[in-house]
């Protein structure tokens, strides 16, 4: 994976190009569609998360030591279906003991 799709920025491989662009100006549609689609950027977590995540105190790191633990057990408890509104996304907070 070395090709950048010149649209998004996505790596691929030559392979992966499409069919009608050439070797020397690859294009490629699996990520982005020729730049059909374009997400937001992705904004900065909240201070108190940011700083879970950059932090070298030893409640930073036991959080990244355990994060996948963490997103598993919340996974299925950030959303709360409310029938006649659709869906609202609840607020937690990880406390450490
Ligand atoms: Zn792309």
């Amino acid at each position: 994976m070395d090709i950048e799709c010149p649209d998004c920025g996505a790596l691929h491989w030559m392979a992966e190009k499409t069919y009608k662009s050439p070797k020397s100006a690859p294009r490629f549609s699996k990520c982005c569609k020729e730049g059909a689609v374009m997400l937001p950027a992705i904004k900065d977590p909240p201070d108190d998360l940011k700083e879970l995540l950059a932090s070298q105190d030893q409640d930073a790191v036991e959080f990244r030591k355990n994060i996948r633990c963490y997103n598993s057990a919340l996974a299925f408890t950030r959303r709360l279906r409310v029938p006649r509104f659709g869906f609202t996304i609840l607020r937690w907070e990880i406390r450490f003991a």
